[in-house]
């Protein structure tokens, strides 16, 4: 029986990143708790991540069958997930804060009765109690959350937990589902997936963003400074960039965008509102090049560049290319 169960999400046919996040940290809560690791993957075709997923510690991937999972869709996954998770009894449930773990956690976890710990930052024992930290009041504290009830569920924010290998046997188990059909759900009938194989924000190790300094919707330098960084990079914007129609929606950082956390974050012409900081404030380094001086992103950036991004962008990506 596993003590701890992670849900290892599936995109574009290969695991997330977070899946080994949760599965690393899922190792060390099992051993702690003294008991084993599940993984869940949904879909038949889950069986092919069980290596994977046992070179960070799982124990025991639960393949859960039906072509009702093929794709996402909220009611049967939550359906599935509340049925594999009332069976193996796990004391701790841990999920990706992704697009989909926002919407998969609270569903599943009313339809167990049990609370759910959102965006967390980081996870700790005490005693037999999960403890999750995660930032209030748009970053300006953390606070520590526990849920009443078993079993106790969290959803931990993409690239914070470490990834650490810790081989282990990945057995398999294939868990039958028919999802309930007396429950209002939809069919997916089309699904336009981003083809253009850019790394997502939320999983990006590197994020260069562009606020309104950028003028307009030329973002090319950023794009060459991304590039020059590896695969491992991408673009990302302010809301004023996303507003003015220069960016889409999907590469919005903040309040209303999406929270970031890459090891680092290199704002161009961005002011520093309290909303952007509210997405991006966790970065591990943060970098600001702003012609104001007096900008607030320079309050929270390890490094500040005062000077105009057309002169200064150019110049910084020659340096990164000849390193
Ligand atoms: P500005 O604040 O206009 O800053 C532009 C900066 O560019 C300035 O500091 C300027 O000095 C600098 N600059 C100009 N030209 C150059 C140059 N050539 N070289 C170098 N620097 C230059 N905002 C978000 O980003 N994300 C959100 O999710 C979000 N959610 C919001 C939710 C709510 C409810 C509200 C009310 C607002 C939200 N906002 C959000 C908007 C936020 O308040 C700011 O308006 C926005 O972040 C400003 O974007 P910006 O920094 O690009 O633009």
């Amino acid at each position: 029986m596993s003590k701890v169960m992670i849900y290892g999400e599936i995109k574009g046919g290969k695991l997330k990143k977070t899946a080994y996040e949760l599965a690393s940290e899922g190792r060390k809560l099992a051993d702690k708790l003294g008991g084993d690791l599940g993984a869940v993957i949904m879909g038949s075709a889950g069986e092919q991540f069980a290596p994977e997923l046992a070179r960070y510690g799982v124990d025991t991937v639960y393949v859960m069958e039906s072509s009702d999972l093929d794709t996402y869709n909220s009611e049967t996954y939550a359906q599935a997930l509340a049925k594999i998770v009332s069976e193996k009894k796990p004391e701790i449930v841990l999920l990706g804060h992704s697009m989909q773990g926002k919407d998969l956690a609270p569903r599943t976890a009313a339809k167990l009765g049990i609370g759910v710990i959102a965006d967390c930052v980081s996870l700790e024992l005490d005693g037999s109690t999960l403890v999750g930290t995660r930032p209030m009041y748009a970053g300006k504290c953390n606070a520590k959350w526990v849920t009443l009830g078993s079993p106790q569920m969290a959803s931990a924010r993409p690239n914070v937990l470490e990834v650490v290998e810790s081989a282990k046997a990945g057995a398999v188990e294939k868990v039958s589902f028919a999802a309930d059909t007396n429950r209002p759900t939809y069919t997916t009938k089309d699904l336009n997936l981003d083809t253009s194989g850019k790394v997502d924000l939320t999983e990006a190790e590197i994020i260069v963003s562009g606020g309104r300094g950028m003028g307009g919707n030329d973002f090319s330098l950023l794009e060459a400074m991304a590039a020059i960084f590896g695969p491992t990079a991408t673009v990302g914007a302010s809301r004023a960039a996303v507003d003015a129609g220069w960016r889409s929606h999907s590469d919005q950082v903040g309040q209303t965008g999406k929270t970031v956390t890459p090891n680092l974050y290199v704002a161009c012409g961005i002011s520093g509102s309290i909303q952007h900081l509210a997405g991006m404030g966790s970065s591990k380094v943060i970098v600001a090049i702003n012609k104001d001086p007096e900008a607030p992103i320079f309050t929270k950036a390890d490094y500040g560049i005062v000077g105009d991004l057309f002169k200064v962008v150019p110049e910084f990506n020659k340096e990164l290319e000849s390193l």
